[in-house]
């Protein structure tokens, strides 16, 4: 009797066992589907369509979609930094060029930009004068706020983050790709404006890629402010669009073929 009641204990036992493992693994198990066949047009995207571009028929020149911002004929959308109400002060030579007039302040866009593609050329003051930041000395701001330097870099030892295509005090370029001061050179830049939170702080600082000359110089790196000649460079306010300004070191740097894509 006593021998039967114990076998019956360990059917019992086993069955409970085997059952909870048996519902355990059913409640593991994935559902019964079979994975959809993937087919190729499952990963394409058509809509919407992308928007058409006219490529210049030179490379470097504008595209269909640009703003001219310069073309050799006039300043019409530039004015004085001096006196935001006053034609830029600078000097059309040739109806090829501008020239920097040095004494009369720097130029700046009438229009306001953020994110954009900017196509410029310049090119050394003829007459090669002084040396290091003295020589052939400009540059371009973003947001009127973040200098891409501009200077006579060939033959020309400075502090390596003031040379030309630096980010001026901020980085160094990747080379020196400048060309001698009776030639052009082209600086084509992709700049991403930063981000700033509700309450004014930084959320993203801007980002600039440089090729200078069809050279990479600036590969996306971070820029890390307001460039300032002394101390280092900080985001104090929270801003949005700005123009662009060409700056007026007392050097007679020379511009033309100027122009943007806002992105
Ligand atoms: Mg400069």
């Amino acid at each position: 009797m006593k021998s039967k009641t114990i076998y019956l204990c360990v059917i019992l036992l086993g069955f409970f066992a085997f059952n909870t493992k048996a519902q355990e693994g059913y409640q593991s198990l994935p559902p019964k589907t079979s994975p959809m066949p993937m087919k190729p047009e499952m990963t394409e995207i058509w809509e919407p369509e992308v928007k058409i571009v006219t490529p210049a028929n030179k490379l470097g020149d504008a595209p269909s979609d640009a703003i001219i911002l310069f073309d050799g004929k006039n300043l019409d959308q530039w004015v004085s930094q001096n006196d935001v109400t006053k034609p830029a002060p600078w000097k059309i030579v040739d109806n090829t060029y501008m020239e920097v007039v040095p004494g009369l302040g720097n130029i700046q866009t009438k229009m306001q930009f953020g994110d954009c593609q900017l196509h410029l050329e310049f090119s050394a003051p003829d007459e090669v004068e002084s040396g290091g930041q003295g020589r052939g000395n400009s540059g371009v701001f973003f947001q009127n706020r973040y200098e891409l330097q501009i200077l006579d870099s060939y033959n020309n030892r400075t502090y390596r983050n003031g040379q030309a295509a630096s980010i001026y005090k901020d980085h160094a370029p990747l080379v020196n790709a400048m060309r001698s001061p009776l030639e052009w050179n082209t600086y084509d830049v992709i700049y991403t404006a930063p981000r700033f939170k509700a309450n004014g702080s930084l959320d993203a600082p801007a980002r600039i890629t440089v090729l200078h000359n069809g050279v990479l110089v600036q590969n996306n790196v971070t820029i890390n402010g307001i460039t300032y000649y002394i101390g280092l460079h900080d985001y104090p306010d929270a801003h949005g669009d700005d123009v662009i300004s060409l700056q007026n070191h007392g050097n007679k740097t020379q511009f033309r073929n100027i122009w943007i894509r806002k992105l």
